[in-house]
């Protein structure tokens, strides 16, 4: 059996879920006639607070949406620098958009008001472009899913709103951030205009994400969306498994966050692991390695049935649906005797040709 700690994108529907989705009820979401998807959509408007909500094929589109519907062309979004929409989405605002991310640094993903209001452009002068949003991300994937406190996001939120900017939440993983900082999904969301999560990720549905806003920002984006490719029709079966989640997989999110935690500290407890309990709050752990490269030590895990993501000496592990406390204590043996031969100096090399 591989412990696959990738990322919680890997769960795969269960027999329940599979049953809900082959039985769900169906029509023409592009005509707004199926029922499962309008269920799923009314839904995650009451969830987030908002009065609109719109089914989408994926996080990435439903940040380019949320950007596109607060942003033109030749404006500017304030994002972090290590955010996924500046990161990971193929530089959609820049190419379907002509709008510019302006990143900043952030020490654990949270911005803070002053650096916002700083990075606004001046208006009156023509050389600059037009400030028109700030994107946020809670939890914070790249900085190892810190999770914003309600006031963080609100103040964050009044000094944009203050300075006339919309604001865009990629909540991939808000209901993990409520869940960490203790309140609920719309203390959080209230604060942005628009915001975006997954159901794909912890929630493990297989497919989409739901944009949320006010009914004329949803009727834009469903323009969007359909210039995007993304009018889905019979797509009730999909919605089908995301509605059986916000239902039914919420509160097992705790289990994840458990895991993560007896995972990030049995790593701390390993000699050339650093890692920043901290930052552990949620179902993401990240660490850095110290006398092995990342490449070897990804390799000699998935030899031994654990695959873990990250880039360089950076290492990214996930708890997910999949996941119990018995793989995190296998993983831990698994990463304790790489790490033991890495110090040793006998890493097997001719079993490190699996790319990882
Ligand atoms: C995964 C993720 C996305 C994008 O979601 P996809 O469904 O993979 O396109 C956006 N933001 C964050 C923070 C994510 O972790």
């Amino acid at each position: 059996m591989v412990i696959d700690l990738r990322s919680d994108t890997v769960t795969v529907p269960d027999q329940r879920m599979l049953d809900v989705m082959r039985s769900a009820e169906v029509g023409d979401d592009v005509y707004g006639e199926d029922p499962t998807v309008n269920r799923l959509q009314e839904a995650a408007a009451e969830i987030s607070g908002k009065a609109a909500a719109l089914f989408v094929s994926s996080g990435t589109m439903g940040n380019l949406i949320g950007i596109l519907v607060s942003a033109g062309r030749g404006q500017e979004v304030i994002c972090d620098s290590l955010s996924h929409v500046f990161s990971f989405e193929a530089a959609g605002a820049a190419v379907v958009g002509g709008i510019q991310l302006r990143p900043i640094d952030t020490p654990r993903g949270v911005m803070n008001p002053a650096q916002v209001l700083d990075a606004v452009r001046d208006r009156r002068d023509p050389h600059q472009p037009v400030t028109a949003a700030v994107s946020i991300e809670n939890t914070h994937n790249q900085h190892g899913g810190v999770a914003w406190t309600e006031a963080e996001m609100a103040a964050v939120a009044a000094a944009a709103h203050s300075a006339g900017l919309r604001v865009h939440l990629d909540g991939a993983r808000i209901f993990n951030a409520a869940l960490a900082v203790g309140c609920s999904v719309a203390d959080l969301t209230r604060h942005a205009d628009t915001i975006q999560f997954c159901l794909s990720k912890g929630l493990a549905a297989p497919v989409g994400s739901v944009i949320c806003g006010s009914e004329e920002d949803i009727a834009q984006a469903r323009r969007w969306r359909k210039m995007l490719g993304g009018g889905m029709r019979q797509a009730g079966s999909l919605a089908a498994a995301g509605l059986l989640a916000l239902e039914e997989l919420v509160d097992r999110l705790a289990e994840d966050h458990a895991n993560a935690r007896l995972l990030a500290e049995g790593l701390a407890a390993i000699d050339g692991i650093a890692i920043d309990l901290s930052r552990v709050q949620t179902n993401i752990v990240r660490f850095e390695l110290e006398g092995i490269s990342g490449a070897e030590f990804r390799a000699e895990c998935r030899r031994q049935g654990l695959l873990g993501g990250g880039a360089g000496h950076r290492m990214r592990f996930v708890t997910h649906r999949g996941i119990d406390a018995t793989d995190i204590r296998r993983a831990l043996e698994i990463v304790s005797g790489v790490m033991r031969s890495a110090a040793r100096g006998s890493t097997p090399r001719s079993s490190l040709a699996t790319p990882s």
